[in-house]
């Protein structure tokens, strides 16, 4: 026959839950494993102890234990012989140090900001120059409806967890030996919730996917962060919401490339004729096309920019420059036409010797004469 639990911490049935809390103390502090360092059977009674608070220290399980049904039903009887408190028990090795170290003004861990979300989304060129409003869409938790997110039952409340007091962690050990670890049956929130929400269980949080819309401001660059305050996770137990981060990612454009200055640029290829003669050319912008001045002699690489046709400007005020690089194409090949058309610019232009200037910078001695 298993020990009577009001037996082990010696006291009546009809004890107040102070006065075994109370007898529970003075036991602890007379057998405490550190106390009676390699004694066998102080442990063991330390144990006991421990289990029978385990159960009457907490007002329903106690009620659950007088009734003799429910969990506790098979509490002595089916436990071995003379080891009422091994396998079967209610409590495991981990539950002897509850209570304790029962420290006062406990008010457990304050309220915890909801984490940031981070997100990222690709957007065309187009949209990046001109703005736009996108809808991102994340899962993510939100506070439960039903219990404004304090995982009670709407009509009760949660109540300090009577394991670690409402402090949220336990200490291991005593001395300068105590380790302070959280609390196992408060997973460190130092409240235990009786009648749980019957929506969210008892986190407070629902799960959901969310769509929000974030508006792009023109201009964008590649890798901006774009921050939507208050969007993340939701608080704990009331604390304010984290924040969305959305990462904006720039598809790149087949016609202009963005410099760091802020500023676009777009290769123009033009003929050897427009570099020589001059002209305008038509350009794209980016509301269309525009025609720019080449002007008679143009070098290859050289660059004309349209003011003001860029991108806007990160401040909100103007916009960037288009820069256009003019890249004079050689033909690879000539048609009959086109080869008697150079070869009459060439004696045109017989006497100029591009090189001349190199090979007088060189120096005159030994240069190869042919003929
Ligand atoms: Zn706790
Ligand atoms: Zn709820």
């Amino acid at each position: 026959m298993a020990k009577d639990l009001y037996e082990v911490l010696g006291v009546s049935k009809k004890a107040s839950q102070e006065e075994i809390k109370k007898a529970h103390r003075k036991l602890v502090r007379q057998y405490h494993p550190d106390r009676n360092p390699d004694d066998k059977s102080a442990e063991d009674r330390f144990k006991e102890i421990q289990a029978a608070y385990d159960v009457l220290g907490d007002e329903e399980k106690r009620k659950e234990y007088d009734s003799g049904g429910g969990m506790f039903g098979g509490f002595g009887q089916g436990a071995p012989q003379g080891n009422p408190f091994g396998q079967g028990a209610p409590s495991g090795f981990g539950d002897i140090f509850s209570t304790i170290f029962n420290r006062s003004g406990g008010e457990g861990p304050g309220p915890e900001r909801g984490r940031d979300l981070e997100t990222d989304t690709r957007i065309s060129f187009d949209d990046a120059m001109n703005g736009t409003q996108l809808t991102v869409t994340i899962p993510k938790s939100e506070r439960c409806p039903t219990c404004s997110g304090s995982g009670a039952e709407p009509g009760t409340s949660p109540e300090a967890c009577p394991r670690c007091g409402g402090r949220g962690v336990e200490a291991q050990g005593q001395g300068f030996f105590s380790i302070s670890q959280p609390c196992p049956q408060c997973q460190g929130t130092g409240q235990i919730i009786p009648s749980p929400c019957h929506t969210c269980g008892g986190s407070g949080l629902t799960h959901q996917t969310k769509r929000y819309k974030v508006n792009i401001p023109a201009g964008v660059k590649d890798g901006t962060r774009i921050r939507v305050a208050g969007k993340g996770e939701a608080g704990v137990r009331g604390a304010p919401s984290g924040d969305l981060f959305v990462t904006i990612q720039v598809s790149p454009s087949p016609v202009f490339k963005r410099l760091d200055d802020g500023n676009l640029e777009v290769e123009v290829p033009i003929s050897v004729a427009e570099a020589m003669r001059g002209g305008t050319v038509e350009v794209p912008t980016l509301s269309g096309t525009k025609r720019i001045r080449v002007g008679a002699g143009t070098q290859n690489g050289a660059i004309q920019r349209l003011r003001g046709e860029g991108p806007p400007n990160a401040n909100g005020k103007g916009r960037g420059d288009i820069r256009y690089r003019l890249n004079v194409v050689i033909p690879r090949e000539l048609t009959d036409d086109q080869r008697r058309a150079v070869d009459q610019l060439a004696e045109a232009m017989n006497g100029d010797d591009p090189r001349a200037d190199l090979l007088r910078r060189a120096g005159s001695k030994g240069t190869a004469k042919d003929g």
